[in-house]
């Protein structure tokens, strides 16, 4: 990864070879942290943080979900990651922030009532997260043989690192298998969500998202619904089933890190044209021209750093 200068760490800001934590930090052991997965772009008026409070107001549900108690406000933590973006004098056009909130040193057993809390905000830069070919061309996307954590034994609705254990058993099969993604059914079968990201598919003119019920609440699929349902096309939030994957027109995956990376694969079934179809490439350079600041009906979703 490409190292900044600085990392917020409790209440300062410390030179990112200094931000450093316990062996025995409860989190490592027990996994009970929450993260957030935050993106600035270069615009013409310098860097902007894309819908910057919905993301910190989720890291602080996140973390009531999962009893942690962060000590700062939203608006505490909003303003620490502009002025960590204007102390760390980044140059490329992406750049990635990792507000994380953990259980630190100092207290063993699982019980974690008393065990302090540490907050952190990262940030450095990164490029395309299912690389730029898979931006243009489109990825392969495997169904994971593992289904996605079910509702009754997790907190599906937090960012929570204990979450990311069944994102990474999926991506890594994906992988090996020759994939480059995997997308998680839940456990009645029905399409859930990738790894990290959200799964939109194009059926006859009219664009399909699974509800909410076993995924995170992605704040890159909410921006695509207003999005398309501005530009009239038809909306639908419904369980979608794995058969109907394969005979998509188009597909797509949609999150802070991915954007809106093209799918041309499912499981071996080419998927419409077989690269970007037609209403993801409208939908994705739509997406460009808001977070990169070039539409000005968006823009208060926009917070510059200058
Ligand atoms: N699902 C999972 C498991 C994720 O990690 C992400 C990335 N945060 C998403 C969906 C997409 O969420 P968002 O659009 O808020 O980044």
């Amino acid at each position: 990864m490409d190292a900044a200068k600085y990392i917020w760490m409790n209440g300062e800001f410390v030179p990112w070879e200094d931000a450093k934590i316990h062996v025995l930090s409860h989190t490592l052991h027990y996994g009970n942290g929450v993260i957030e997965g935050t993106k600035a772009y270069k615009t013409a008026k310098g860097y902007a943080i894309f819908r910057l409070n919905d993301h910190t107001k989720r890291l602080k549900e996140s973390a009531k979900m999962t009893l942690i108690d962060i000590p700062y406000t939203v608006e505490e933590m909003n303003k620490v990651q502009v002025e960590l973006l204007k102390k760390n004098e980044f140059k490329g056009d992406n750049v990635y922030i990792r507000p994380f909130a953990f259980l630190g040193y100092g207290v063993m057993g699982v019980y974690h009532k008393d065990a302090p809390v540490e907050t952190v905000i990262s940030a450095w830069e990164w490029g395309a997260y299912l690389g730029e070919d898979g931006l243009k061309n489109g990825i392969k996307l495997k169904v994971a043989s593992m289904s996605r954590s079910s509702n009754t034994s997790s907190m599906g609705k937090a960012k929570a690192t204990a979450n990311y254990l069944n994102s990474q058993m999926a991506k890594y099969e994906a992988i090996d298998c020759g994939y480059d993604e995997a997308l998680l059914l839940d456990d009645q079968g029905y399409v859930a969500e990738a790894s990290g990201a959200c799964f939109f598919m194009v059926k006859d003119g009219e664009l399909i998202t699974p509800p909410n019920d076993n995924s995170l609440a992605s704040i890159t699929q909410k921006m695509v619904i207003e999005m398309a349902e501005d530009f009239g096309i038809k909306v639908t939030r419904r369980r979608i089933t794995r058969e109907e994957i394969y005979v998509a027109d188009e597909a797509f995956l949609t999150g802070t890190a991915a954007e809106i990376t093209p799918i041309a694969n499912i499981d071996a079934r080419v998927i419409g044209s077989g690269s970007c179809g037609e209403m993801t490439e409208k939908i994705q350079t739509a997406y460009f021209d808001i977070v990169f600041g070039r539409d000005a009906k968006y823009e208060h979703y926009l917070t510059y750093i200058d």
